[in-house]
């Protein structure tokens, strides 16, 4: 990413800021996560409009049109749709934008990874169990094998893993472990632990299905044995008193 460059030509007008920021927002807007897939034309979408200062325009959206020119589309306040090129809009305003890109980049990064490493961690739990070992040693050889990853483990020649986000991962379950040993320790027992009725991890956060528990997306679709519908129809009722099917976060991973 070269936003940073970009910020060095924002005031120099025989810079190379449309030049840089053209091939920025080209190369942001191949993210396939960014961008929103229900509509025909792939745009990002800002999470927060960026206020034009011109025209009365705000700026909300980045899409890449038939003429495969960058477009920027703004709404005033009426209502009314333009769009511009990236180059009719001040600087600092596009400046502007482009931050916003790239914060939006970035925490699509930390998430793809994160869900890399979650899936990966629960089948090296899961490969555990089944070798008949228990919970504490197979969280123990998932944390390993996790820190061990140097690639993309579920693509062919996979991408250079993201090593902060895998040390914040992994930290995460070193901290559930040390957790688990200092209250074993202390008198609690392994059945006063939470875990997901799926694949069996302990969990402090995911859903609870009537009496049955899932810890992430996934194994909450698994538990309604992939019938999508129903578990939406059930999650749909979470504001209503006395929902029996929801998302929520508890103080550990112990029961009470
Ligand atoms: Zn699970």
């Amino acid at each position: 990413m070269n936003i940073a460059e970009c910020k060095d030509y924002v005031h120099d007008e025989d810079g190379c800021f449309d030049e840089i920021m053209g091939k920025v927002l080209a190369d942001v807007l191949q993210v396939k996560e960014l961008l929103d897939v229900d509509v025909a034309l792939p745009h990002i979408q800002l999470e927060e409009s960026v206020c034009g200062d011109f025209l009365d325009c705000n700026i909300d959206a980045v899409f890449v049109g038939e003429d495969d020119a960058i477009h920027i589309l703004a709404s005033s306040r009426n209502g009314a749709i333009y769009q511009y090129f990236p180059w009719q809009i001040p600087r600092e305003t596009m400046m502007e934008v482009m931050l916003q890109i790239e914060q939006q980049l970035k925490y699509t990064e930390e998430k793809k990874w994160w869900g890399i490493y979650q899936h990966f961690f629960k089948q090296d739990f899961q490969f555990w169990r089944r070798e008949g070992r228990d919970l504490l040693y197979s969280l123990q050889m998932a944390v390993m094998e996790t820190k061990n990853l140097k690639h993309n483990p579920f693509k062919p020649n996979g991408e250079k893993v993201n090593q902060i986000i895998l040390q914040q991962f992994c930290r995460q379950w070193e901290y559930t472990i040390n957790d688990i040993i200092n209250e074993v320790n202390e008198g609690a027992s392994y059945d006063d632990i939470r875990v997901c009725d799926n694949c069996g991890l302990p969990m402090s956060d995911g859903y609870y299905l009537g009496g049955e528990f899932a810890c992430d997306d996934e194994c909450c679709l698994a538990l309604y044995n992939g019938d999508k519908a129903q578990m939406d129809e059930d999650l749909s009722h979470v504001d209503e008193n006395g929902s029996d099917c929801y998302y929520t976060e508890w103080d550990s991973i112990f029961f009470d």
